[in-house]
């Protein structure tokens, strides 16, 4: 009974504030609209229903309370379709409104802002102390209470409750727990409350490293085989190579011959931006591991993918007689003849057939973060004892690898193979059709391809965006039928191939295509793409789109067309026209849209985002790693001295 009191107050006093106020000091009744959001005191001096129909409305209008220079500034609240905000702002009352001014039909609104109303006789004297004149909490709504309910709940549970009892069983920080707290809901100052919240971010990174360590010790206890100590297969193929291999995919070879040499598991990510050369990387390892008598498996994220892979691991190894077999849900065509140590090369359809190897010694995963978590999990379940590499074109901040890839070993190919054409991106706003057209044609008149890309497969009635279906007729007309190509994901496999087979191979000269051609597509004679509706794509995946291109030695350009006025989204596409680095774009994509949005917050493993200011600070991150460290190399079982530890892990994640 009590210990369910004390972990409820522990719960609400975890429930920290969205953001603050302060309200000794006001923002000024604007003149015109603002980009951001802005904080108001004043009195309401009208408040009425409007509206009829579907787009009813609650009006009220304040009016400054300062009589300031400017003499009486007005804004006018709105509610859309929350009749019961009749009950909770009347004419008369003193309130304090939030959110973003914007101007309609010459009045400055705010609609739906967040309101508090602060009459005197709502408010208790005690209360004041509570609510005004300092900087004040703002909380997330909790159902049935209201913001000043809240806030008081919590000041009283803050000053009521034995600080012994709000613990965590690892001390973060040397500061007191309490004091942290009480500053994280009512901060002296903007500074010192954040200083606050970063021990609480701290204890969640901290929780997050601890059972990324614990996954990844669990992981190398197993029994691994030991693999690539003949280098037979790898040095013919080597010398068959008409370029030198780039110092970065030489580096990542060596790091995952290292791992695969030892007598435990291989748990190694290897992370390159578009373009770099992984495939060749995850063919050495898997000649290494064929050589030393195993099966090895390669696992695409998508049929092209496999099919692709498929012919570029038979132009190498055909000459070096290496069993090959490809293996997708739409085709098992390949029975095994041949004996011995095959590579296998296929879908998701090789995670659910297991009876397929004889003796699988490594696991290859293209383009994980199409995966999610749990199907690497099953993955490694299955193979348990085979060494696992996972592939990643998607470059993510330091920070979050070492939160989603933290129980991997890193390789990292930030190097691209010389003798690439440059790409030139250029942002067009509502350009003429012609001018586009005539671009395409004359690039496919120096016989080079082009890739023109749609965010939807068919006509939408609630987007107005024209899809690649509608496209694709209008294509035919320009570039003449029999040039273009048509791909997209609700096409059969065969047809999808045949498509990809004939762009490959110049029949097509154009391909009208969906996003399906985001990841690893390589046609090294493709030099354009145009992008359209590009603002209804996301950053990462522009990068990906665009990775297509730029793969030869031709130059090569990517055209992002939008009819879109919105700064947010220009602001996003002209990111592309800057810069080509994946890692600086996946920056710049986390601080547009934030971790949850990149991650999700399932596989970010941060169950809430309380933190997610917090989670691009590395240092943050690396600390809480090292403090994971020093206490698994003190009690690597959690039994020991650390024993108060273990129910922070959860064992349900992954492989075991
Ligand atoms: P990723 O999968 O990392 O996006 P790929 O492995 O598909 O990149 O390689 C991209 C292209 O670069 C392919 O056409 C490949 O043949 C070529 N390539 C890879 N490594 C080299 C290298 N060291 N020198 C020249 N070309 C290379
Ligand atoms: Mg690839």
């Amino acid at each position: 009974m009590e210990s369910a009191g004390i972990n409820n107050v522990s719960a609400v006093l975890a429930h920290f504030p969205k953001r603050y106020e302060d309200r000794r000091q006001f923002d000024r009744f604007p003149t015109q609209p603002t980009a951001k959001p802005v904080c108001l005191t004043g009195g309401v001096i009208d408040a009425t229903t409007k509206g009829f129909g579907k787009t009813r409305f609650y009006e009220a209008v304040i009016m400054d309370g300062s009589g300031g220079v400017f003499g009486s500034g007005k804004i006018t609240c709105r509610w859309f379709n929350m009749p019961y905000m009749s009950k909770v702002v009347a004419a008369g009352q003193q309130v304090i409104a939030y959110g973003k001014v914007k101007e309609q039909s010459g009045r400055l609104v705010i609609d739906h802002p967040e309101l508090e109303v602060v009459a005197a006789d709502c408010i208790s004297h005690a209360g004041a102390a509570i609510h005004l004149n300092r900087i004040v909490p703002i909380y997330r709504n909790i159902s049935g209470i209201n913001q000043r309910r809240l806030r008081e709940i919590i000041h009283t549970l803050l000053h009521s409750t034995d600080p012994a009892s709000l613990t965590f069983p690892f001390p973060v920080s040397e500061t007191p727990r309490h004091a942290d707290l009480l500053e994280t809901h009512f901060p002296s100052s903007a500074e010192s409350g954040k200083a606050a919240r970063r021990r609480f971010a701290l204890e969640s990174f901290f929780t997050l490293q601890l059972n990324v360590v614990w996954q990844r010790t669990r992981y190398l206890a197993h029994d691994g085989r030991v693999l690539g100590k003949k280098t037979t297969l790898l040095k013919a193929f080597y010398e068959n190579l008409p370029f030198d291999l780039t110092n970065a995919q030489k580096r990542s070879i060596r790091e995952i011959i290292a791992d695969m040499r030892q007598p435990r598991p291989m748990n190694r990510l290897l992370q390159g931006d578009v373009g770099s050369g992984k495939t060749f990387v995850a063919l050495a390892a898997m000649l290494l591991a064929i050589d030393s008598g195993a099966d090895a498996a390669l696992m695409a994220p998508s049929q092209i993918l496999a099919e692709q892979h498929f012919i570029t691991f038979r132009k190498w190894l055909e000459p070096l007689g290496v069993n090959l077999v490809l293996r997708t849900a739409a085709r098992r065509e390949e029975s095994r003849e041949t004996h011995g140590p095959t590579i296998f090369i296929g879908t998701h359809a090789l995670l659910y057939d297991p009876d397929l190897f004889t003796d699988l010694g490594l696991v290859i995963i293209d383009e994980q973060h199409k995966f999610g978590v749990v199907q690497r999990a099953a993955l490694i379940r299955q193979g348990t004892l085979a060494d696992v590499l996972v592939m990643t074109a998607t470059p993510i901040p330091r920070s979050l690898t070492m939160t989603i890839y933290g129980d991997l070993d890193v390789s990292l190919l930030d190097e691209k193979p010389a003798g690439r054409g440059k790409i030139i991106t250029a942002l067009r706003n509502k350009p003429k059709q012609k001018d586009i057209t005539d671009f395409v044609k004359a690039q496919l008149a120096g016989s080079r391809q082009a890739y023109l890309v749609y965010p939807l497969v068919d006509e939408s009635e609630t987007v107005r965006a024209e899809s690649a279906s509608e496209a694709f007729p209008k294509w035919q007309k320009r570039l003449g039928a029999e040039n273009v190509g048509l791909i997209h994901g609700k096409l059969r496999p065969e047809e999808k191939d045949r498509v990809m087979e004939d762009f490959r191979s110049g029949k097509l000269q154009a391909l009208v295509a969906t996003t399906v051609i985001e990841v690893g597509v390589d046609v090294p004679n493709a030099n354009l793409m145009i992008l359209h509706h590009a603002e209804r794509f996301g950053l990462a995946q522009l990068h990906q789109l665009r990775g297509r291109i730029g793969r030869g030695e031709h130059k090569s350009y990517c055209i992002l067309l939008t009819d879109s006025k919105l700064p947010e989204a220009i602001e996003k596409l002209s990111i592309l026209e800057k810069t080509s680095d994946g890692f600086e774009i996946a920056e710049a994509d986390l601080a547009l849209r934030g971790p949850g949005d990149i991650l999700g917050t399932a596989q970010s493993g941060l169950t809430d985002l309380r933190f997610a200011d917090f989670i691009t600070d590395t240092a943050l991150i690396r600390q809480a790693r090292s403090l994971a460290d020093e206490v698994f190399k003190k009690d690597p079982t959690l039994s020991g001295p650390h024993e108060t530890l273990r129910p922070l892990i959860t064992e349900n994640r992954g492989a075991d």
